[in-house]
């Protein structure tokens, strides 16, 4: 059994959970938090606050740092690298540089093995865009995001004086998907790749045409995206849009010969993108373990995983199932 710890218990945390209830050959056997751990509900597992992480150093096989991007991992990644093997899902993409080289000393320094960025973007998306390079070196790769939530941009929305509650959901503009799937040559710019939707609570009496002109005018956010805006009522937020689903796409174009189109494409929808994360993160949690015995020690990221390793399956299995 491979002995799991969750570091941070917010959504991507309850998703780990989730993910690990789903391994056989895992335990959760304590969630670590900030807060009170009186105050942090799991679905059975032991709460310890983070103070206490030295004392389970050698109850945890993997640690799985659920903390956010921003703020939380740039500590928590070095912290718990001196402690455990460790996974996490850094995903401050021009950041991972930097958050690499501090995660690497602490692990190096420690003798442990952490592996960073791991998840679906970066992670999965990243291992195909490498991929799709190497087998078709003369070609585009081209990554789509959504239908899906963007939090950032949600976040964006309710900070608009007169806005109660929104949700922002990013998807790609199907025509352009479609040409670059089909390999036509087609411009890719930011407005032609995706669109954005925005769903909106607003206060009564607000000026709904001021909010919608804020709204698509707003630079960076919405200002370069053909974006539409739906007032709706609270109860059909709470309703209709209550999920966090996300996705994309990632397609890799080239020819093999002069003339020969070839493509490659890798798609993901998800009900749930902070529970498929923490299934991935789960999984690079197996990979970590195992690369960790075999007394390898620093910082990793996904490009270093074997399938094999990732695999609850044994090598013998493998090779006669799945090749
Ligand atoms: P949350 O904001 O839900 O949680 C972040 C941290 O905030 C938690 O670890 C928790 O720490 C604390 N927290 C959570 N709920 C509360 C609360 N009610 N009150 C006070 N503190 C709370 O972030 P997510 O779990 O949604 O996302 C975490 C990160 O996952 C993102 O920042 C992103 O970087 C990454 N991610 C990566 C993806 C990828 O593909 N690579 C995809 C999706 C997400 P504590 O328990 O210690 O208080």
């Amino acid at each position: 059994m491979i002995r799991v710890a969750v570091n941070g218990y917010g959504n991507l945390g309850r998703g780990a959970e989730q993910a690990v209830s789903r391994n056989d050959d895992m335990e959760l056997v304590v969630v670590f938090t900030r807060r009170d751990p009186g105050s942090v509900p799991t679905q059975g597992a032991p709460v310890a606050h983070v103070d206490d992480m030295p004392r389970w150093a050698d109850k945890v096989d993997v640690c799985l740092n659920c903390g956010g991007s921003a703020t939380d991992l740039d500590q928590q990644g070095p912290a718990t690298a001196a402690l455990f093997t460790t996974v996490d899902s850094f995903d401050t993409h021009a950041r991972i540089p930097e958050y690499f080289a501090s995660v690497d000393a602490a692990a190096r320094q420690a003798g442990n093995l952490a592996l960073i960025s791991t998840g679906w973007d970066p992670g999965l998306f990243s291992m195909l865009r490498v991929l799709g390079e190497a087998v078709l070196p003369e070609g585009a790769t081209t990554t789509f995001w959504g239908p899906g939530v963007s939090q950032g941009h949600s976040d964006a929305l309710r900070r608009i004086d007169g806005v109660l509650d929104a949700r922002q959901y990013t998807l790609p503009v199907e025509e352009t998907l479609a040409a670059v799937r089909a390999g036509r040559q087609v411009e890719l710019t930011t407005r032609s790749m995706h669109r954005r939707d925005c769903y909106v609570v607003a206060q009564d009496g607000a000026d709904l045409a001021r909010i919608e002109r804020e709204i698509v005018e707003m630079p960076n956010y919405f200002a370069d995206y053909d974006t539409t805006v739906t007032f709706v009522t609270a109860e059909e937020m709470a309703a209709e849009h209550s999920g966090i689903p996300h996705g994309g796409t990632v397609v890799r174009r080239g020819t093999t010969s002069e003339g020969v189109a070839a493509s490659v494409g890798f798609d993901l929808r998800l009900g749930s993108n902070p529970e498929f994360t923490g299934s991935v993160v789960a999984a690079m949690g197996r990979a970590a373990t195992r690369m960790a015995a075999r007394g390898e020690a620093g910082a990793r990221t996904v490009f270093d995983v074997t399938l094999a390793d990732l695999s609850a399956r044994t090598p013998e299995d493998l090779r006669a199932h799945y090749l």
